[in-house]
């Protein structure tokens, strides 16, 4: 077969491999996370519902089809990176392929900080009435989220998520390991931030015990009011930009505070 012909088989190949393992990470995270927090322990975790109502099975059925077919936007977009190794173009080889364990960590907690902030940014940007209705129209007809809603995308927010794995491999020698942990914690955090149960834990105050990472309410507020809360896993951005909702130390207490009922409205 002439190197045409391998080049389309190896791509094949790689497009395969990035959709079984993305397909894998979301199918254990989403109906494990749905099946844990929303039937087998809610009636212990009804306390810490943020909202009375549950979203009605199909959306459930859709966000699950929508999230196969962002997840197989991921895998097309991940091709470039291949492309991009198979020609030489990813510097610091060494350091990716046979990091040390100081590498791995570093690489795993500058990746997720970098994620952050494109994250942030590119979902600021997708909020734009002209850009909304083409890019984050999708996740947002989540109104209530579920697990499920995590990948639940456009194909072109799918294309602009998918596109920071790219950007930032060209950027920085980001050791294989560390990676691959990144993009566990990634859906780890999503699915929970979407799965309407408060699990982060709060202070005596009734204010978040880590206050600089996302809680559940805080991206649940995005879904009920968008135009606030675009971060995934730190506050930081909203805080230096002012998009905090104003209501969310007192949201996250009624969830999450000591014997406070469950946020009795959304909007
Ligand atoms: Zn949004
Ligand atoms: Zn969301």
């Amino acid at each position: 077969m002439d190197t045409g012909g391998n080049l389309l088989l190896d791509l094949g190949r790689h497009w395969l491999m990035g959709f079984g393992n993305d397909m894998v990470r979301y199918i254990i995270a989403a109906p494990l996370t749905w099946l844990v927090l929303c039937v087998i322990c809610a009636p212990l975790l009804r306390h810490r519902k943020i909202r009375p109502d549950s979203p009605p099975a199909m959306q459930l059925v859709v966000e699950f089809l929508c999230s196969v077919r962002s997840v197989a936007v991921f895998s097309t977009v991940s091709l470039l990176s291949i492309v991009l190794w198979k020609a030489g173009l990813l510097w610091g080889g060494d350091w990716r392929e046979n990091a040390g364990p100081v590498w791995i960590v570093v690489s795993f907690a500058i990746t997720v900080v970098a994620h952050d902030a494109y994250f942030y940014w590119a979902h600021r940007i997708m909020h734009r009435p002209k850009l909304f209705r083409t890019f984050h129209r999708r996740h947002h007809r989540s109104h209530n989220p579920t697990p499920f809603t995590a990948y639940s995308f456009d194909l072109a927010e799918a294309a602009v998520m998918a596109s920071f794995t790219v950007i930032w491999e060209l950027i920085v020698p980001v050791s294989w390991v560390g990676f691959t942990a990144f993009l566990i914690h990634q859906i780890a955090r999503n699915v929970i931030g979407h799965s309407g149960y408060e699990l982060f834990p709060a202070g005596k105050d009734g204010r978040p015990m880590f206050d600089w990472m996302t809680t559940v309410t805080h991206h649940d507020l995005h879904h009920s009011q968008a135009g606030y809360n675009y971060g995934l896993y730190f506050t930081w951005w909203d805080r230096w930009m002012g998009t905090e909702h104003p209501q969310y130390y007192a949201r996250f207490a009624a969830a999450a505070g000591p014997r406070q009922p469950a946020l009795a409205t959304a909007e």
